[in-house]
């Protein structure tokens, strides 16, 4: 039994993660088909952002009937907060990503943005009003210049220079062949982790948003480059509503509140100071990367 069920078992893994990229590639890109109960209302309006305060309210989900994922979570973002999302992997993090995306509708409560729901407004204004850095940034076979205008279409070249120069990719690119114009991606030049980041950081934007989903968007990155990307985030996060969800814990100390999710539920919330006072979860979590930082 042994020899059959560990192979099967590993693919199912493999498997789960594929579908997870293209999932992932589908929220950044909405390239893949929505499932059916994710419609418009016919009376749906226009999301109106005002500072983006983000609400979720008991928000319970399951992806198939018989598994609870998120169970009664609620968070209340502030207009141009840092809100970091821990918690062990399972717990239920990016699954909040996607709601707030409405990649699928909530089975129960309700997310709104500045006081909207997000099922009575268009997908299109919502999708507008949030910009998001994965773990790694999908690029397109096409040039640099379209990979970061993908973010406006309407976007001039200058527009997209000073996004790249914002993103701290500019010189880079222009040290390129052919500049802008040069081709990325599978079939073109293979950019590093960190440049495909920046690129990703330069069309958010462009988009200009006032909501940003980060989600472990440096966790693919060596540390040191790592430190220059986040130093990015951080800068594209000011004066927007930023909802980070951190791999280390390092890089959510100044947030302005922590959450802290197992098993789909909030068992801490506060700050860094709070938490670490707290001697809880978050506390142990803490003590356990420092210990491991210092192996390194
Ligand atoms: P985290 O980001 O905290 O690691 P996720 O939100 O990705 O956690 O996943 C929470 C739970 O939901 C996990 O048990 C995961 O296996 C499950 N899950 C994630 N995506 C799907 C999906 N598309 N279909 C079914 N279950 C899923
Ligand atoms: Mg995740």
């Amino acid at each position: 039994m042994m020899q059959i069920t560990m192979p099967l078992n590993f693919l199912g893994t493999v498997y789960r993660e594929i579908r997870q990229a293209l999932v992932d590639m589908g929220e950044m890109f909405g390239l893949l088909e929505q499932p059916a109960e994710v419609t418009d209302k016919p009376d749906a309006k226009q999301l109106q952002v005002e500072g983006g305060r983000v609400t979720l309210r008991d928000v319970r989900f399951s992806y198939d009937a018989d598994r609870q994922i998120l169970r009664g979570v609620s968070i209340d973002a502030a207009a141009g907060e840092t809100v970091a999302l821990v918690g062990h992997s399972g717990s239920g993090k990016s699954t909040i990503g996607r709601l707030l995306f409405r990649f699928y509708d909530v089975t129960g409560g309700a997310i709104e943005i500045d006081g909207q729901d997000l099922r009575d407004v268009t997908q299109e204004s919502l999708r507008a009003a949030i910009g998001v850095v994965p773990q790694d940034t999908v690029l397109f076979n096409d040039t640099v210049g379209y990979n970061i205008g993908y973010g406006l279409p309407s976007a001039t070249q200058q527009q997209i220079e000073d996004a790249a120069r914002a993103a701290r990719i500019h010189d880079f690119i222009i040290s390129l062949p052919d500049g802008y114009e040069t081709t990325v991606g599978e079939r073109g030049l293979k950019l590093s982790g960190g440049e495909k980041q920046r690129v990703g950081i330069a069309r958010t934007i462009l988009k200009n948003p006032a909501i940003l989903l980060l989600d472990e968007a440096t966790s693919a990155l060596d540390s040191e480059t790592e430190q220059g990307i986040q130093e990015s985030l951080n800068e594209m996060g000011q004066g927007r509503t930023v909802i980070t969800i951190a791999h280390r814990l390092s890089t959510v100390v100044h947030a302005d509140q922590i959450v802290v999710l197992e098993a789909g539920e909030v068992v801490e919330h506060g700050t860094h100071e709070g938490l670490l006072a707290a001697h809880g979860r978050y506390a142990r979590m803490w003590a356990r990367q420092a210990a491991e930082e210092d192996e390194d």
